[in-house]
């Protein structure tokens, strides 16, 4: 391992800190200080580095982060983290002991599951406190479970502190249909029965990035759950959204060197299945980059990435560690020069929902795929 210690590498990923922290300045902006902003760091921090991201924004007084899973958030703990820190993707009773050991916080999914976890509490010391996740049309996790029984399930339970309710919407940025404004009056209503039980939660939070971006304060409550706009993005609206209010920009980019550059004569074929043919003398660069690092194996043919500043086209199927490109009308490069995957050379850029375009999938996957194998270094 010693030997792979340092750059330069064959491709990176330079994350810089200061846009992140402008981003969740911007969304903190937005909302308005009344509301909270938490920060989804689940998922390496979509790519960007789950404890250096939480580390820099606990240092810019985020009091709260997000992660998926009790394994997220103990390597978050271990790193020293101290903010509350929030387990979204629901626990198996196998990981309530590391709840409790890395102090994290659940969302519970069911009124079942809320028992066990009560169960779970009543042989501890401490307590433990949770956020219930109501499904108010998204279809996945979180309980249908009408308001009255939800009320008496959370009443049942000495133990356990009911701190948080939430829910989370299937087609935030979509304004040709009322489904978001549908979740919001399911929730509404138990939020309702919830208070006229005496019972008021400490954080509600309905929202994810895009109804931050959109302004639909409605959905607001009093902490939001921001992710892919701390990393630089928003969703294209769909339908006739209001206007955007946050603008935030890409903290990711990513680089690859070129490892060899060659001529081939017309009529040359590139790569596996000889899926590409040179229809002229081509000069092709190598890159030290693949699928295993997270390239998209649909940009064969299909997707571009810049080289001596300009875009060029990936030729050929992308295989597990090397891409091939055409530098034909880009003079002057050469093994060891590097290139962009993702990010700014001069005017012209490259973001990940360009290449999920040209990939047929979402900025998220282009994102979370770049591999633990690709050295992040911040900036
Ligand atoms: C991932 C996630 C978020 C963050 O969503 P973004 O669109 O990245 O802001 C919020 N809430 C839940 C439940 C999530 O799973």
């Amino acid at each position: 391992m010693e030997l792979m210690a340092g750059p330069p590498y064959r491709t990176w990923v330079e994350v810089s800190r200061a846009r992140i922290v402008e981003n969740y300045r911007r969304v903190r902006a937005v909302v308005g200080a009344p509301v909270e902003v938490m920060a989804v760091v689940k998922a390496d921090a979509y790519g960007h580095g789950a404890v250096e991201v939480s580390r820099l924004l606990e240092s810019e007084g985020a009091r709260w982060l997000a992660v998926s899973n009790v394994e997220e958030g103990a390597a978050l703990r271990r790193a020293g983290v101290r903010a509350r820190i929030l387990v979204m993707a629901d626990c198996l009773p196998s990981e309530h002991e590391g709840l409790a050991q890395y102090a994290l916080t659940p969302v519970v999914h069911s009124l079942e599951d809320l028992a066990g976890l009560e169960s779970f509490a009543e042989a501890r010391p401490a307590g433990l406190a949770y956020h219930l996740k109501l499904d108010t049309g998204m279809g996945r996790l979180g309980t249908r479970a009408p308001a009255e029984e939800i009320v008496a399930a959370i009443r049942r339970c000495r133990r356990l502190q009911f701190e948080g309710l939430t829910t989370h919407f299937a087609s935030s940025a979509d304004y040709s249909t009322a489904q978001t404004d549908r979740q919001i009056e399911v929730f509404e209503e138990v939020l309702e029965a919830l208070r006229r039980a005496g019972t008021e939660p400490r954080w509600i939070h309905l929202s994810s990035t895009n109804p931050v971006a959109y302004g639909r304060r409605r959905a607001w409550g009093n902490l939001v759950r921001a992710g892919h706009s701390l990393y630089g993005y928003v969703s294209p609206a769909k339908g006739s959204a209001p206007a955007r209010t946050l603008e935030v920009k890409p903290a990711l980019a990513w680089k690859a060197r070129i490892l060899a550059v060659k001529k081939l004569p017309a009529g040359t074929r590139v790569g596996y299945g000889g899926t590409f043919r040179a229809e002229r003398p081509t000069t092709i660069a190598i890159l030290a980059a693949g699928y295993a690092d997270g390239v998209p194996h649909r940009m064969g043919n299909r997707g571009k990435v810049i080289a001596g500043g300009q875009l060029v086209p990936v030729i050929g199927a992308v295989s597990m560690d090397l891409t091939t490109i055409d530098i034909t009308d880009v003079p002057d490069l050469a093994p060891g020069d590097a290139v962009t995957l993702l990010g700014q050379e001069g005017n012209v850029e490259l973001n990940a929902q360009q290449v999920a375009r040209w990939a047929g999938t979402i900025s998220y996957t282009v994102l979370c795929a770049i591999s633990p194998r690709v050295p992040r270094v911040y900036v």
